[in-house]
């Protein structure tokens, strides 16, 4: 997968040379030569990452980078400035203004690759999960780019890792102003109390004594639980084939000793505040897929995803010559509650009625609010005369106990109808228990409904 490099500069010159080099790498190379007209390609999502010069007339690389991280359309493409001025406090301003990295010109091979290939691979991963996540819009879910703008990346929980005093005590009391910071001076603990410590980053010293702190950090990309952990190397000088190996494991980004102050801050906020977004899309995206799959009122599964599950769950039972019965559940003239006592009364019913049914079944039961008021039980590896005698203790359940509505100011009695069937002959399949169910069901309906009814295959 290629990714699309947009190079911004004023300069032909320093355009044609980062586009040739970038090329020979096999990027796809866009260009623009100003602000405004990159801000267009950005907007109309043309773009993996964005190498912006920093002075150009007009608008300038970091407002340049202001506006793209200020919206929602733009604010996920990294943005890396390229500074002719190699001084910390430009670097800062960028990183400031959002920026994701920085280049010094004359930009170096090594340097110039690595972090466009780590950024990108970032990219494809987030990308991956802002597809899923968006379609989350469409049922109600917040936006994470909206949270992830107004993030200011303090008040990080951090874990740094270096076994030198005189380097770990200058590094803590400076991060101490703005984070919580945690120090292990043995490398061999590191990795367990990164995977134990819920941090959003680990620094990591790779001046360690004894210790390649390199493999530490391979260690922390390849374990599940720290797989997504940001982690920022100090380097003791510029050794760009170490750095540019540390790229390729995985670290997220580096910080040259002697470390300046407001530069360590800044990289450590970008890493906090990106560990947040993505942490909030993950969490969008577990969001949508509950969403798709559980009914909304009453947080039992949906139709759908009953539906998609009876078919392989009969067919399992068959396979392995395991009992399977489906209870199906009607509340009894359910249409009188909202007519009596308003819709809201109705919801409080189905919301309540839920709860009870979870509180009747096993863990390996499904339950699912099948349509209005009409809920589909599914109990796997389980006869006939356990699965009544299920039904009948929550038929009991429901009408003994009086239902609370109008934020239990109110009680309501309510009955429900319960028909059930098991899967009985070799050419019984998902759709013909249901029906039979269903059948006991009318059964229960019409015999003076507040029953259960097996149907008798
Ligand atoms: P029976 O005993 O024969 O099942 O009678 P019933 O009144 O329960 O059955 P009917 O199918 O006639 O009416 C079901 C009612 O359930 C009608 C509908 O307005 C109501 N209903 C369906 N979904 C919801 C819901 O989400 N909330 C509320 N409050 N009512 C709902
Ligand atoms: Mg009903
Ligand atoms: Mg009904």
């Amino acid at each position: 997968m290629t990714a699309r490099v947009l190079v911004v500069d004023d300069v032909p010159a320093n355009v044609k040379l980062l586009e040739a080099r970038l090329s020979a790498e096999y990027f796809d190379v866009l260009t623009a030569h100003s602000g405004a007209e990159a801000l267009a390609l950005c907007e109309r999502s043309e773009c993996d990452i964005v190498l912006l010069d920093v002075m150009m007339p007009d608008m300038d690389g970091f407002q340049v980078c202001r506006k793209l991280k200020n919206n929602p359309v733009t604010h996920h493409i990294p943005v890396v400035m390229v500074t002719a001025l190699d001084q910390p406090s430009d670097r800062v301003a960028g990183l400031e203004a959002g920026a994701d990295d920085f280049l010094t010109k004359p930009v170096s091979d090594v340097a110039l690759i690595a972090r466009v290939r780590s950024l990108t691979r970032l990219k494809m991963m987030t990308d991956e999960l802002r597809m899923r996540a968006l379609t989350s819009k469409e049922i109600g879910i917040e936006s994470p780019e909206r949270e992830a703008m107004t993030e200011t990346g303090r008040g990080g929980r951090l874990l740094m890792v270096d076994d030198r005093r005189s380097s770990y005590d200058r590094i803590m009391t400076v991060l101490e102003a703005e984070h919580r910071i945690d120090i292990e001076t043995d490398p061999n603990n590191a990795l367990f109390r990164a995977a134990e410590g819920n941090y959003e980053c680990v620094i990591v010293s790779l001046g360690l004594q004894d210790f390649d702190g390199l493999r530490l950090c391979s260690q922390i990309r390849s374990l599940d639980r720290t797989r997504n952990m940001p982690i920022l190397a100090i380097a003791d000088g510029e050794d760009g084939s170490r750095l540019a190996r540390g790229l390729e494991i995985g670290i997220n980004d580096y910080i040259i000793r002697p470390v300046d102050k407001n530069e360590l801050l800044a990289r450590v906020r970008t890493q906090v505040r990106r560990k947040r977004y993505t942490e909030r899309l993950r969490d969008n995206v577990q969001l949508s897929i509950e969403a798709a799959i559980t009914d909304a009122l009453t947080g039992l599964y949906n139709r759908r995803y009953m539906e998609s599950h009876l078919g392989s769950l009969v067919e399992q039972s068959a396979a392995r010559g395991k009992p399977i019965t489906v209870l199906v559940l009607d509340i009894d003239f359910f249409k009188a509650v909202n007519d009596g006592h308003g819709h809201d009364a109705g919801d409080d019913v189905l919301r309540e009625f839920a709860i009870r049914v979870r509180k009747s079944i096993r863990g390996i039961d499904l339950a699912c609010r099948y349509g209005g008021e009409e809920f589909v039980i599914v109990m796997p590896e389980t006869d006939m005369a356990v699965a009544a005698t299920v039904a009948e203790r929550l038929r009991r359940r429901i009408a003994t106990e009086p239902f609370p509505i109008a934020q239990g100011t109110k009680s309501l009695e309510v009955t429900i109808s319960i028909g059930l069937a098991s899967l009985e002959t070799a050419d019984d399949n998902a759709a013909s228990v249901l029906k039979r169910a269903d059948q006991a069901l009318y059964r229960a309906k019409r015999d003076g409904r507040n029953r259960v009814v097996a149907d008798a295959a």
